[in-house]
């Protein structure tokens, strides 16, 4: 009987080039991948045209080919997707799992977050309004409010989030008509048979919500790792709100190494000069999840580059 072959992938938004926080999701994700035999595939999440960076997307290519991050089969563009997106939210509608709802940001904002499905039940179109899954209606068996959507993170264990007042109704399609992060990952994790993801903590928070349509949908679940984030000195997550830095051009090698250490693999001193393609080797061969910190670290200050 054939085995099934392990798939992770890197699924970056075209919102700026790679920093450090994002190189550790992709090198974590390809190592974790390769480490199992496995594929790595990477998908370009640009469907949030207003958020985009033009060139980004071909600079974040460059900079994983740089980095010795060589992907499988072709790269993946969510905006190649939306005709898929459409079809499975037309079902989702005739199925009754979703509904219109015209509730502002600021109402959002007010709630914590947590929809409580005020416009559920007031049957209106789709004129200037989201989609919204009725998450009480999302599984086939008539679910309690108080039932749990919950998995075992590789690292961060057991997380589970109450079906109404954790998870709550949340957006598939936005009042923009732009189709919602929540809803394309889940189908194209599904469409491109990921079975491992590997990424940021920052989006352990949205792993029931995407499990909860993943049993909507009828799909496979893939087995969850969330690699903790990388923040500076002042506690702030590496990202561009946080004017993270651009990986320098020409540090490649630098960067892997700080990043393995940064994963506490515990690489030795002198892989520091070895080639780019035997630092990630190194990293495949001494792969090891369970030295992984759960919490958030400072980047390590010995970096002139980061
Ligand atoms: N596109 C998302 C981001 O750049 C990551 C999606 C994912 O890994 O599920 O934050």
């Amino acid at each position: 009987m054939s085995q099934s072959i392990s798939v992770g992938r890197f699924a970056p938004s075209p919102t700026g080039p790679l920093h450090f926080g994002s190189l550790i999701a992709a090198l974590s994700s390809f190592i974790h991948a390769k480490y199992h035999k496995g594929k790595w595939l990477v998908r370009i999440e640009d469907i949030d045209p207003p958020r985009e960076v033009p060139g980004s997307s071909d600079r974040i290519l460059r900079q994983l080919e740089q980095h010795g991050l060589i992907w499988d089969d072709q790269v993946l563009y969510q905006s190649s997707r939306l005709d898929s997106y459409n079809q499975i939210l037309q079902s989702l509608r005739d199925h009754k799992r979703v509904y219109y709802c015209q509730c502002n940001r600021q109402r959002l904002v007010s709630l914590g977050g947590v929809y409580d499905g005020n416009c559920r039940n007031l049957a209106l179109g789709p004129q200037d309004c989201a989609l919204r899954l009725a998450v009480t209606k999302a599984l086939s068996s008539a679910e309690p409010e108080t039932v749990s959507i919950g998995f075992t993170d590789n690292i961060m264990g057991n997380f589970s989030q109450q079906l109404t007042h954790g998870i709550g109704d949340f957006v598939l399609r936005r009042r923009d008509g732009l189709i919602a992060y929540q809803l394309a990952v889940v189908i194209d994790d599904q469409y491109q048979g990921i079975t491992q993801v590997v990424r940021g903590a920052d989006l352990l928070d949205s792993t029931p919500k995407q499990i909860l349509l993943q049993q909507c949908l009828g799909y496979q679940t893939p087995e969850y790792t969330h690699i903790p984030l990388a923040v500076n000195s002042e506690g702030q997550k590496l990202s561009k709100q946080t004017f993270a830095k651009t990986l320098t051009e020409g540090h490649e090698r630098e960067n892997l190494w700080i990043a393995l250490k940064w994963l506490q693999q515990d690489p030795p001193q002198e892989l520091r000069q070895a080639t780019v393609e035997e630092i990630i080797n190194w990293g495949i061969e001494h792969w090891d999840l369970t030295s992984i910190p759960t919490s958030m670290q400072a980047v390590p200050a010995f970096s002139t580059n980061i």
